[in-house]
């Protein structure tokens, strides 16, 4: 599983006991952006050990996130727990040079000299810890113990956090395989790392007091360490830690809300990251400019607006081909009956309406009056505005448009202009009533784009069919 090393390998490493969360896939995100960046490898690895806590379900639901999101790893996902046989073969090997020791203290026991140790204000230590070995009997149950350096500090290099020094003696000899046989995190975490080759370990800092027991392990198995970065985490927009009450926190709901994947990796890449004023930026520029130099020390916080912008960025760009198809599929969702056309349909007005819309759900919303049929019932509110003179005037602009020989947006804005004109009235006394004919209820864009949206003999027949609901 080694890479050469020289190639820079970095990887995710969820646990899976819920939803992909959005800190999570921040966490992938820069993960995958530093190693494309590098020409290196983005590797995955799911971390499944605590079996009690560790589903399927949430196994399929970072899969999903991370597909979602296009953050492919380049092997195939490494799962933790089935590699338990050769974290307990490292385990013996430090148990063989010394830098592990069994510890037969009972855990009652154990909980007990732990609360002395606190009572004195100093760090619990175990009995087994300076016993000679052979008074223990493997066959009895015990739990086996890292046997940390004892004076001496440790000092990891964080690419974000700086220099960050720990005394030995404030951690404690902690246990690498519990009395089951069943390794602990800490010691699962370097072991794979190592054989996956990682190089760049970064995560979210609440795993920084961790780099310091991982850093002692890797150095009592003489394997070089990775290069640590710990980022800050994400934080609500009123500065509190991220929960439920700031809304959505798990990524399927954003796919849910109509945003598309390239702009959460934007939106994703900018939250605790920057490069200069840059807020819109392609996949391929994000992986050029990545860097641990740009990532803050501060919690970067969640900013709604802020994505619906970049959103609305991406979806302008979007082929309309794909937006037609999340468009109908939000239709379908929402248990419209649709037709066979209407794909077609959608991506005729796709141009003229896109720009308005901040999310696909947004869209799906203003693109109701695409989807509607011939002959077009106008919504009862809407009923007054056709009578009378407004009327007579949808009549003359029907002829009108009947003879109009280029339905092109421009040539049909600067025809409605001169049909204002002539009609001597403003656009404001023209405008709810044409469009509450051609839409039914008013909701669709400014008439020249509901017109090149639902393009000629469509438009022209809703208009004739409005006609025939005048007065
Ligand atoms: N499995 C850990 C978590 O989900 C991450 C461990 C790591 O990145 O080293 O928080």
């Amino acid at each position: 599983m080694t890479s050469s090393s020289s190639t820079v390998v970095t990887r995710f490493a969820p646990s899976p006991t819920g939803s992909l969360h959005i800190g999570g896939a921040r966490t992938a995100l820069f993960n995958y952006l530093y190693a494309k960046g590098r020409n290196g490898k983005f590797l995955l690895r799911v971390e499944d050990t605590d079996r009690e806590r560790s589903t399927d379900e949430a196994v399929k639901a970072i899969f999903d996130g991370l597909s979602w999101l296009e953050l492919f790893a380049d092997e195939e996902p490494v799962f933790q727990f089935a590699r338990a046989d050769r974290h307990r073969e490292v385990v013996q090997t430090l148990v063989e040079t010394g830098h592990a020791y069994r510890d037969y203290t009972s855990a009652e026991e154990t909980g007990r000299l732990r609360d002395e140790a606190k009572a004195a204000r100093r760090a619990f230590e175990s009995p087994w810890r300076d016993r000679d070995p052979g008074e223990g009997d493997p066959a009895q149950p015990h739990v086996v113990r890292f046997r940390r350096p004892l004076p001496g500090t440790v000092v990891v290099s964080d690419e974000v956090q700086g220099e960050v020094t720990w005394a030995n003696s404030d951690l404690d000899d902690l246990v690498l395989l519990r009395t089951d046989g069943a390794p602990t995190y800490n010691l699962a975490v370097v072991v794979d790392d190592h054989d996956m080759g990682v190089t760049h370990v970064i995560r979210g800092d609440d795993h920084l007091n961790n780099a310091a027991r991982q850093s002692l392990i890797y150095d009592a198995l003489g394997w070089a360490r990775p290069s640590f970065a710990h980022i800050p985490l994400i934080h609500g927009p009123d500065g509190a830690k991220l929960s439920k009450r700031h809304g959505a926190q798990a990524v399927h709901e954003y796919a849910e809300m109509g945003y598309l994947p390239e702009a959460m990796r934007n939106y994703l890449a900018r939250l605790g990251w920057a490069h200069g004023d840059d807020e819109l930026f392609s996949d391929e520029q994000a992986q050029g400019w990545f860097d641990l130099d740009g990532v803050g020390k501060a919690p970067a916080r969640l900013d709604f607006d802020k994505l619906a912008h970049v959103n609305a960025h991406w979806m302008r760009l979007a082929n309309d081909d794909r937006l037609a198809k999340q468009v109908l599929d939000v239709h379908l969702a929402r248990g419209h009956v649709l037709h066979e056309e209407d794909e077609a349909r959608l991506l005729q007005a796709m141009p003229f309406v896109k720009d308005r819309a901040k999310t696909v759900l947004e869209l799906a919303d203003q693109t109701g009056f695409v989807l509607r049929r011939r002959p077009l019932a106008i919504y009862e509110k809407a009923l007054p505005l056709l009578n009378g003179e407004a009327g007579e005037r949808i009549g003359r602009l029907r002829d009108r448009l009947k003879l109009f020989a280029s339905w092109d947006v421009f040539a049909l804005e600067a025809e409605l202009k001169v049909f204002a004109e002539e009609e001597a009235v403003g656009f404001g006394k023209i405008g709810p009533a044409v469009r509450a004919a051609l839409s039914g209820d008013g909701v669709s864009p400014d008439i020249a784009r509901t017109l090149a949206a639902l393009g000629r003999d469509e438009s022209i027949g809703r208009l004739d069919d409005a006609l025939q609901q005048t007065k």
